[in-house]
C-alpha cells in the first residue's frame, strides 16, 4: 500500500520519523541526566525602570551547560522538558540557583531587586508546586515578595481552573505574577482581570519594530493604558535601541529589560554590573 501511494517518498517520510523520535529519546536521556549531574545554569538580564533608570529586577534564564555541545538555549530543550514530564524538576532546580544566588548577592551587599523566574504553564497544573516553592524560599532565605513569576498565557489552554487556584495560592503567599510575551497568546481580557497577576510583559515581537511600524506603536500603546487601567506594572522586552526606549517612555511604560541595557550574563558578569548599578531608590523592603 505504502509503494502504491508514492514509494519511496514515504519510505523517506516514516525514516524522518523515526530520525526525529530517536534524537528526542536522546536528548530526553541527555536532559534526565543533566538535572541529575546538575548541568543546568542560570544567565540574569537586567530590568530597569524607564523613569528613573535604575536596576529594579533581573530574570533568570535557564541554559544548559552540556558536556560536548557547551552552552544550549532554553528552546533547544523547554519544550521537550514540557512534553516529557521534566518541566517542573527544572523550573525547581533553576528557581533554587537564582533565588540562592540573589540571596547570596544580597548578603554580600548587592542589591539585585525582584528575582524574575520563569514558570511553564504545565508546572501550574501541579497541585504541590506552591509549596515545593515555598520550600526553596525558607531554604534559601530568598524573601517571598521579593520573588516574581513569569508565565505565559498558554495555561489558559491546558486546565484553566487548577492553574487558577495554582496562581491564586501563589499570590496569597506573597508572590508576584507577571504575564510574559503578553499578546502574542490566548488570554481574553476578561480573564485578565480575574487573574491574581501584578505585571504585563510586552512581547518583544510588538517592541522590535516599534520606531518604523505604527501597528505596533499602537499595540504597545493600548497594552499600557490596559495594564495602567487595571493598575498593572508594565514592562516591555526585547529593548535593544535608545529610540524603543523613547517611545515607551513617551507612552507610559514603567520598566524595560532587553539588549541595550544587558544581555542574559552568568552570575559573575550580574555581579560587576549590580554593584555599578544601585538599585532603584523607590525600591525599599516596604515598596517591594
Ligand atoms: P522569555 O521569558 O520571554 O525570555 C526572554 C528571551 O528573550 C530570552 O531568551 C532573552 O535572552 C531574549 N532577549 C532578551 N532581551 C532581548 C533583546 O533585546 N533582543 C533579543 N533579540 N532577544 C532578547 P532565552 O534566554 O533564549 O529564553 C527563551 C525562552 O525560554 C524564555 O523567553 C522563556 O520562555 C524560556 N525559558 C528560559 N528560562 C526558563 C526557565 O527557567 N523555565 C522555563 N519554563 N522557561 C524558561
Ligand atoms: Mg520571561
Ligand atoms: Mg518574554
Ligand atoms: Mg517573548
Amino acid at each position: 500500500k505504502a509503494k502504491e501511494n508514492g514509494g519511496n517518498r514515504f519510505h523517506f517520510y516514516s525514516e524522518d520519523m523515526t530520525q526525529d523520535a530517536l534524537r528526542k529519546m536522546s536528548l530526553e536521556e541527555e536532559l534526565r541526566q543533566a538535572l541529575q549531574e546538575d548541568q543546568l545554569t542560570v544567565y540574569y538580564q537586567p530590568q530597569y525602570d524607564l523613569g528613573n533608570k535604575k536596576l529594579v529586577g533581573v530574570e533568570a534564564l535557564v541554559r544548559w551547560n552540556h558536556p560536548e555541545k557547551g552552552l544550549v538555549a532554553p528552546m533547544e530543550f523547554i519544550p521537550l522538558a514540557e512534553e516529557r514530564g521534566l518541566i517542573n524538576q527544572l523550573g525547581l532546580q533553576v528557581l533554587q540557583k537564582a533565588c540562592t544566588q540573589c540571596a547570596q548577592w544580597l548578603n554580600e551587599g548587592f542589591d539585585p531587586g525582584i528575582l524574575a523566574v520563569n514558570i511553564s504553564a504545565r508546572q501550574l497544573t501541579e497541585r504541590q508546586v506552591p509549596e515545593q516553592i515555598s520550600q526553596i524560599l525558607k531554604f534559601t532565605g530568598w524573601p517571598v515578595h521579593r520573588l516574581e513569576l513569569e508565565v505565559t498565557e498558554s495555561f489558559f489552554i491546558s486546565d484553566t481552573q487548577r492553574s487558577l487556584a495554582v496562581l491564586n495560592q501563589l499570590r496569597d503567599m506573597g508572590i508576584k505574577l507577571a504575564i510574559d510575551d503578553f499578546g502574542t497568546g490566548y488570554s481574553s481580557l476578561s480573564y485578565l482581570k480575574q487573574l491574581p497577576i501584578s505585571k504585563l510583559k510586552i512581547d518583544r515581537s510588538f517592541t522590535r519594530d516599534l520606531i518604523d511600524d505604527a501597528e505596533d506603536r499602537a499595540i504597545s500603546e493600548a497594552i499600557i493604558a490596559l495594564g495602567k487601567s487595571l493598575g498593572l506594572q508594565v514592562i516591555a522586552e526585547g529593548v535593544e535601541l535608545e529610540g524603543q526606549a523613547d517611545i515607551l517612555i513617551h507612552e507610559g511604560c514603567d520598566q524595560a529589560q532587553g539588549y541595550l541595557y544587558g544581555k542574559p550574563m552568568s552570575a559573575e558578569q550580574f555581579s560587576l554590573l549590580a554593584a555599578a548599578n544601585p538599585v532603584s531608590e523607590g525600591l525599599t523592603e516596604t515598596s517591594l
